[in-house]
């Protein structure tokens, strides 16, 4: 029996125990935080929304999401008809920290304790400004943007405050200021809405609320003119955005060759010179600043190239390489690919992991730096604590789509794998494998400049195409705001 107890009030859960453990279902324990949720059945996955973090928990999984980044219970989650139901010990311990209800467990006594303000919305203060409306809400606590929303409806606004608690009888004004004519207040179950009659329509978009420590902001626009100062903001904004420096890595170098492949050709020497003529595409067609990793026969670390990239402000990085089998048998091999970070799905994808990152070897001291990448877990963090997945994705995709039909080769197709090279960059980042230099005719093509300047033009195409879609998005969204 699980018991949460709050002064005087006391609930229970519905708990089972399991190996000594309590198991309580999510949803429930949300629902006492006060806590929004999102369900997703197909995927068996459960969003919490604890005031500004995002818990993820997954049914029969000891894994638990705390916005990006994984935690380990020593146990699975459990599930049936109720939902995912998780250790309730494990789970507090990790989501406590989080909570905005403070709450703590206790093991001997099956307790669950927390603490709920009576009231925790003070005042609500109207004021009218050059531009419209402000409406000031006194807190006690910090309601993050989750649990704050705002709709219109026939003439009212209404400003809903998830776990909110309010005296409406105080709250209650017929104060009439800006655009306000008076509030009404109403305490909901689990909400406080505050509720604005309106003197004239007002459109959405010129509604926007945040909120700190102890207040909630609501501004209302009523005129469209916008302070210079904001305007600097948006064009600081854009250019943030925008892609205007390219990092390209082409692979190995040195005393480090990469595969050798027919005829001896080297793998360092082909990606050198596909990237050099990649980075003049660029600076010619895109008017973009381009940086290489290396531009010439010399040896550069793993580490040091996302290094590099990052160091510049690089926001796109492109890993070029060849491919090669070592067998005599899979001469006939051929095609290109496109890499991203990700858990290797396949057996080769595991090989090109292994073949791009034994590049260590000819590093000092590599023992140390990268003693944990061939760990899932190790890939899975790297990964979440990075958001450019979804784009690298995108970039990937954009250039895969160029190469295989201009080259006249096979379409391998989009992968991942874990390629320490992508690891610690931070901006979208791929790695391609151009083609396969132990393939006698891929080989034969790849010697020549003609085909070299057909690779990089098709990468170059990929790119263009990857930045004006999401220039295009980014800008787009920005001039909507103003
Ligand atoms: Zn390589």
């Amino acid at each position: 029996m699980v018991t949460s107890g709050n002064g005087k009030y006391f609930s229970s859960l519905s708990s089972r125990l399991y190996k000594g453990i309590d198991f309580v279902p999510v949803r429930e324990l949300a629902d006492l935080l006060e806590a929004r949720t999102y369900y997703n059945d197909l995927a068996k996955k459960i969003v919490v929304y604890l005031g500004n973090h995002k818990v993820k928990v997954t049914a029969l999984n000891p894994f638990i999401m705390i916005d990006n980044a994984f935690f380990q219970m020593p146990i699975s989650t459990d599930f049936d008809e109720n939902g995912i139901w998780v250790p309730l010990n494990y789970f507090i311990d990790l989501i406590s920290v989080y909570s905005p209800i403070p709450i703590s467990y206790n093991t001997d006594t099956h307790t669950l304790s927390l603490v709920k303000e009576r009231v925790n919305i003070l005042a609500v203060n109207v004021e009218e400004k050059v531009n419209g409306t402000l409406i000031r809400i006194a807190t006690l606590r910090k309601f993050d943007l989750p649990n704050l929303a705002v709709r219109l409806s026939q003439g009212w606004m209404y400003v809903d405050i998830y776990g909110g608690r309010i005296d409406s009888t105080r709250l209650r004004s017929n104060r009439s200021v800006g655009i306000i004519r008076k509030l009404v207040p109403i305490q909901f179950e689990e909400s406080a809405q505050l509720s604005f009659h309106l003197k004239k329509p007002v459109e959405k978009e010129d509604i926007s609320i945040s909120s700190s420590s102890n207040e909630i902001l609501v501004s209302v626009r009523t005129s469209k003119k916008i302070p210079d100062n904001m305007i600097i903001d948006l064009e600081q904004e854009r250019k943030k955005w925008l892609i205007d420096k390219i990092i390209i890595d082409p692979g190995h170098g040195g005393k480090d060759p990469g595969t050798i492949g027919y005829g001896r050709l080297k793998e360092k020497d082909v990606v050198l010179d596909v990237g050099k003529r990649l980075k003049k595409l660029l600076q010619k067609k895109l008017h973009v600043d381009v940086l290489m990793t290396r531009d010439s026969d010399r040896f550069v670390e793993l580490r040091e190239r996302s290094a590099f990239a990052n160091r510049n402000g690089g926001k796109l990085f492109v890993s070029i390489h060849a491919n090669a089998v070592k067998n005599n048998y899979s001469r006939s091999a051929k095609g290109v690919e496109t890499y991203c970070l990700g858990l290797a799905r396949t057996e080769s994808d595991r090989a090109i992991a292994e073949k791009e990152n034994s590049v260590i070897k000819y590093e000092d001291s590599w023992s140390e730096t990268y003693a944990n990448f061939s760990d899932e877990n190790y890939i899975l963090l790297a990964m979440a604590q990075n958001s450019f997945n979804q784009e690298s994705h995108e970039l990937a995709a954009a250039v895969q789509k160029e190469l295989p039909r201009a080259l006249n080769t096979k379409n391998r197709g989009v992968k991942q794998s874990n390629l320490i090279v992508l690891i610690g960059t931070s901006m979208p980042k791929i790695l391609v494998e151009v083609g396969f230099i132990s393939n006698p005719s891929e080989a034969k093509k790849l010697r020549t400049k003609k085909y070299r300047q057909k690779v990089a033009e098709k990468i170059f195409a990929g790119i263009k195409t990857f930045k004006e879609s999401s220039e295009r998005a980014v800008l787009g969204s920005l001039n909507g705001s103003r």
